[in-house]
């Protein structure tokens, strides 16, 4: 286990939603598989083109309407991927729960 000296520094991403800069860990990463379709990167490491969504409902609505996330990840989401990313995100975000606690 190395430490490495560059405490200070903390990734930033953006929300595809609204724009705004927030540290990695504060969003949800999603990313573009293989066959196309999209899913959210809870490990946050998986490869491939991603894109991030903040840990806010109105944010996950508001990115997966229209064809942002297409449009930013260069695919085409089926109707199915799209719903289940809602509901995804609907799970996610109805409970206010942080922990990993399963
Ligand atoms: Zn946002």
């Amino acid at each position: 286990m190395k430490r490495k000296s560059i405490s200070q520094y903390i990734p930033q991403r953006t929300c595809v939603a609204c724009h705004q800069v927030r540290p990695k860990r504060e969003l949800i990463r999603l990313v573009r598989i293989n066959n196309g379709g999209i899913e959210v990167d809870t490990s946050g490491k998986q490869l491939g083109r991603g894109a991030y969504l903040c840990k806010n409902p109105e944010c996950w609505e508001a990115g997966l309407r229209g064809n942002r996330l297409d449009y930013t990840l260069r695919t085409n989401i089926t109707k199915e991927n799209r719903e289940r990313l809602v509901r995804y995100g609907k799970e996610l975000l109805g409970e206010s729960n942080d922990g990993k606690n399963k």
